[in-house]
């Protein structure tokens, strides 16, 4: 699928084949044996992977995923799309990915110190602040990068917190990176709103997923733009309430209750409900393809900005793309967490810690950029703004290879 969609975007501008052989596989594959002493006093060897798709605007840079799951084909695809994601939101930085196959939940946390100290020795002599800069991902959060910064760290004699991003705010972490993600969801729907010619703070939103980007966009999108959240969800299913949701008192009645739906005085409707509500915005922010050719016709929303990672289904793409509904694709719309790990990496080369208003000050100025730049492409070129999205970053990537020349 990843390769499909490069060779989509190539097409587009008429790429050269050097190039596009060059981008169609990754720089390096590490493959690593990882030996942990368990519990139980025997040893087991786990297998993790480090896959580097290009670093010709910067060092590489991406998350490290833990799920059993994890295969080198999957990691190799991740990486090639956070090389996309990268040059889209334009920060001088390339892609890569990592992960291990294993199941978190089955170890102690001891047993997830050492994998995870043994896995950062085992990938060190590849990663570094000018090299590769991973970050979480997938069921890894702030402890496993502060133990990889630390076990780095220990291997180069110096602390060294650049070489790593998304660590605790206490061990040099990025104040606003929590809702990092969510705050560029909200950004990207303001600036959709003003092209279009919509009054931000008349929008009604629908947000499908209430957990950590669902909850933090609907908080900065009623208390900062004043958009009327009428509609929120979990995995128990959804609450409609037309003159408004207070959103602190939905997360409220999720922390105490475990859902939204227990809510008082909404009236209950199912996830696939919550689609096709009669609303301006719709935010998928928890599965992936839950936007397909069965509802996207039904869909009435003019604009759709995907938090959540794949919700729509190239066929529904297609559909929506027909009917004038504007889908702000998932490597823009939720480019804010990669765009706060890098200024987290700034923060870090600089020693200096910015404020939380310095923080959202850049992300606004970065995703504003990207969603215009993304925007105009998709007019000049006639295409979705996925397709958009892609082959402007395609184009950035491609410039950089050809300008910087191949050497040896
Ligand atoms: P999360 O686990 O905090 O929240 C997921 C939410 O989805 C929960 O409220 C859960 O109840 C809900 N959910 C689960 N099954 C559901 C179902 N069948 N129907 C409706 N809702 C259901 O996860 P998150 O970090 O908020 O991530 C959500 C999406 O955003 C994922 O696709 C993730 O890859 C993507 N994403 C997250 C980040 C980030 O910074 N957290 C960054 C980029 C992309």
């Amino acid at each position: 699928m990843a390769l499909e969609q490069f060779n989509k975007a190539a097409d587009l501008i008429n790429l050269e084949d050097d190039i596009r052989q060059i981008l169609s596989v990754p720089q390096r594959e590490v493959h690593v044996a990882l030996p942990v002493k368990m519990d139980n006093g025997k040893v087991k060897v786990f297998v993790g992977y480090r896959v580097q798709h290009n670093n010709a605007r910067g060092p590489f840079k991406g998350g490290i995923r833990y799920h059993p799951n994890v295969s080198i084909d999957e990691v190799k695809a991740l990486a090639m799309w956070m090389t996309w994601k990268t040059a889209v939101v334009d920060i001088p930085l390339g892609g890569a990915k990592g992960g291990i196959a294993v199941d978190p939940k089955a170890l102690s946390q001891g047993e997830l110190e050492r994998l995870t100290r043994r896995y950062a020795y085992a990938i060190s002599k590849f990663i570094g602040p000018y090299e590769d800069v991973p970050a979480p991902d997938v069921y890894t959060g702030p402890q496993h990068m502060a133990w990889i910064m630390d076990t780095y760290s220990a291997l180069t004699g110096h602390l060294e917190p650049s070489v790593i991003t998304g660590k605790p705010v206490e061990t040099y972490g990025s104040l606003g990176r929590n809702d990092s993600t969510s705050r560029g969801v909200a950004i990207t729907v303001a600036e959709a709103a003003r092209r279009l010619n919509l009054k931000t703070n008349q929008l009604t939103v629908a947000i499908q997923g209430f957990g950590n980007v669902g909850s933090n966009a609907a908080l900065i999108m009623a208390k900062e733009y004043g958009m009327k959240i009428v509609a929120v969800s979990d995995s128990k299913g959804g609450i409609y309430v037309k003159s408004g949701i207070n959103v602190d008192k939905a997360l409220e009645v999720k922390e105490k209750t475990g859902s939204v739906v227990n809510y008082e005085g909404a009236q209950k409707i199912s996830n696939e409900e919550l689609l096709t509500l009669d609303v301006d915005v719709l935010i998928p922010a928890a599965l992936e393809q839950v936007i397909t050719d069965r509802n996207a016709g039904s869909i009435k929303a003019k604009i759709i900005s995907e938090g959540a990672n794949g919700p729509t289904t190239p066929e529904a793409d297609r559909i929506l793309y027909e009917k004038g509904t504007l889908v702000v694709p998932d490597i823009l719309a939720n480019s804010g967490g990669v765009t706060v790990s890098y200024f987290e990496w700034v923060q870090n080369l600089e020693r200096r810690q910015w404020t939380l208003e310095e923080v959202n000050a850049e992300l606004d100025k970065k995703i504003r950029k990207a969603f215009n730049d993304v925007y105009d492409t998709s007019k000049q070129l006639k295409v979705d703004m996925r397709t958009a999205a892609l082959t402007l970053a395609v184009k950035r990537v491609s410039d950089a290879i050809r300008i910087r020349g191949i050497w040896p």
